[in-house]
C-alpha cells in the first residue's frame, strides 16, 4: 500500500505510527473466498451468526481481488483453475495473505488424480494451513487469529530480494490457546 515508504524511518513516532497501521490491518482483514467445493460451506458457516467472523473484524467478504487482502481457498483446485487462482492472487493489494482451508487444498486431499492440484502451495506462497476435512468454522477461526498476530507482530518475513516469503503456519487444534508463531520454512 505505500504507507512503509511514506513515512519515515525508525523513532518513537515512526513506532507508534506502525502500531496503529499494524492494529488497523489486523482490526480489518478482508477476505477473499475461493470455495469450490465442501470446505465452502464451512467457510460460509464461519461468517455466519452462529460463529461470527466480524468479531474479528474479517467478515467483509470481497469477491474483487482489489478489494481483498486474504485469500481463503476452500476445497480442491485443478490444474485447469490454477492460473485463474494465481491471476487473483497476484490481483489483491499487498500485504496479502493466503489460508489454505481444508484437506483437498493443502494436498489434494482423497482426490489423487492429474487433474486435481496436490497442494495450492505448489504454486501460491501459502501462510497458514488448517487441516480437516472439512475444518470446523473454530479451525478457521484460529487461522485468522494467527495471521492478525502476525500483523500484530509486524512479523512479515522477506528474503534478501525483499520478496515476501510465506508464513507456512499449521493449525494444531481448535482449542489451543496460542498457536505456534514459529515460521517453519524460508
Ligand atoms: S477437504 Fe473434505 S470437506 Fe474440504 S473440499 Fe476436500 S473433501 Fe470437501
Amino acid at each position: 500500500m505505500g504507507l512503509e515508504q511514506a513515512i519515515p524511518v525508525d523513532g518513537y513516532m515512526t513506532t507508534q505510527l506502525s502500531r496503529v497501521i499494524n492494529w488497523a490491518r489486523r482490526s480489518s482483514v478482508w477476505p477473499m473466498p475461493f470455495a469450490t467445493a465442501c470446505c465452502g460451506i464451512e467457510l460460509m458457516a464461519t461468517a455466519s451468526s452462529r460463529y461470527d467472523l466480524a468479531r474479528f473484524g474479517a467478515e467483509v467478504f470481497r469477491f474483487s481481488p482489489r478489494q481483498a487482502d486474504l485469500l481463503i481457498v476452500a476445497g480442491r483446485v485443478t490444474t485447469k483453475m490454477m492460473p485463474v487462482l494465481q491471476r487473483i492472487y497476484l490481483q489483491m493489494t499487498e500485504p496479502k495473505w493466503v489460508v489454505s482451508m481444508g484437506a483437498c487444498a493443502s494436498t489434494g486431499g482423497i482426490f489423487d488424480t492429474y487433474a486435481v492440484v496436490q497442494g495450492i502451495d505448489q504454486f501460491l506462497p501459502v501462510d497458514v494451513y488448517v487441516p480437516g476435512c472439512p475444518p470446523r468454522p473454530e479451525m478457521l477461526i484460529e487461522g485468522v487469529m494467527a495471521i492478525q498476530q502476525i500483523i500484530d507482530q509486524d512479523n512479515i518475513p522477506y528474503d534478501g530480494d525483499g520478496v515476501r516469503q510465506p508464513l507456512r503456519l499449521d493449525i494444531v487444534t481448535p482449542s489451543s490457546p496460542s498457536v505456534d508463531l514459529t515460521i517453519s520454512g524460508s
